[in-house]
């Protein structure tokens, strides 16, 4: 951070920079450099190592994004598990469905208290939830022992670098399948393919062992740099990709989601891949 100016560090040879108004917090927790700083034009912006994990302004397309679309697209939803997520996006998300728990497994406990200190409009009340299960830990640990399995997992991690890099192993998501019901859905966060092409190659790889339906959708996020970003999407049903839009929208209505991104029709519309982006898997 120089001059006012805060400076992504995610790709060697680009780098976007937002204007600081306001520094609101900045620590080197036990596991990353953590900064929330205030902008002009995206709000309250979270970063670790550097890079940018979540802003006020457009945080609603990537959660909505990553967590309706699995949980329409099942349809029977009892049990979710967010690996990461530690600005509770995903678990407020997750919340408006009519789900029994949702167990969130973040590594930083730093992330969650400093995000409902200076950034309370993403978890709102999401952790007071009596549906909520809060348990700090690494996520590639806590899936390696045996346990209750879930309907959904949603991994919300940040970049394969740092704290984050285990969880984009082929032993994590073996580990994510057996832990995931026969109906179950996995989604990922997978970067972006524009300068982040070798996550998809890399994850589809590791994730097609271990599941028989693996892919990716898109949501266009503005402040992840490049472009699109994919989501991984693995099921051992390949059902759950196939379900008609009639359907997802009556599930949608049904569940009286108020969303700013997700429709029925963009999640059906997310599959729909660029040319570039199928050459990578
Ligand atoms: N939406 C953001 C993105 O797409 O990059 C991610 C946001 S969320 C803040 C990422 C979270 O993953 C962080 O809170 C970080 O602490 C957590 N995390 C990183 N590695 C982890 C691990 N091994 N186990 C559990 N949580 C982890």
């Amino acid at each position: 951070m120089t001059d006012g100016w805060f400076e992504e560090k995610l790709f060697p040879h680009v780098r976007q920079t937002f204007e600081i108004t306001r520094t609101l917090f900045r620590e080197r927790t036990e596991h990353q450099d953590l900064v929330i700083f205030e902008t002009p034009t995206f709000g309250r912006v979270l970063a670790l190592d550097d890079i940018v994990q979540v802003t006020e302004k457009d945080e609603y397309v990537y959660h909505e994004m990553m967590t309706h679309v699995p949980i329409l697209a099942h349809g029977k939803v009892r049990k979710v598990l967010i690996i990461g997520g530690g600005d509770g996006g995903i678990l407020r998300e997750a919340l408006k469905h009519k789900v029994e728990k949702v167990t969130m497994v973040e590594i930083d406990r730093g992330v969650v208290d400093m995000c409902l200190k200076y950034m309370p409009s993403i978890p709102v009340k999401a952790f007071a939830d009596k549906r909520t299960d809060l348990v700090i830990d690494d996520g590639a640990k806590f899936m390696a022992k045996a346990g209750e399995k879930y309907d959904v997992i949603v991994v919300d991690s940040t970049d394969p670098i740092g704290p984050g890099e285990v969880l984009f192993t082929e032993e994590f998501y073996r580990n994510c399948r057996q832990r995931l019901t026969d109906s179950g859905i996995l989604v990922n966060q997978n970067g972006v393919p524009f300068m982040q092409d070798s996550e998809v190659t890399m994850t589809y790889k590791r994730r097609r062992k271990h599941f028989k339906d693996t892919g990716f959708y898109v949501a266009a996020v503005p402040t992840y740099y490049g472009g699109f970003m994919t989501l991984g999407w693995a099921s051992p049903n390949p059902k759950n990709r196939a379900v008609p839009q009639a359907a997802i929208e009556a599930r949608y209505k049904a569940a009286r989601l108020k969303t700013k991104y997700y429709t029925p029709a963009i999640h059906k519309a997310a599959f729909a891949l660029p040319r570039f982006v199928e050459s990578l898997f």
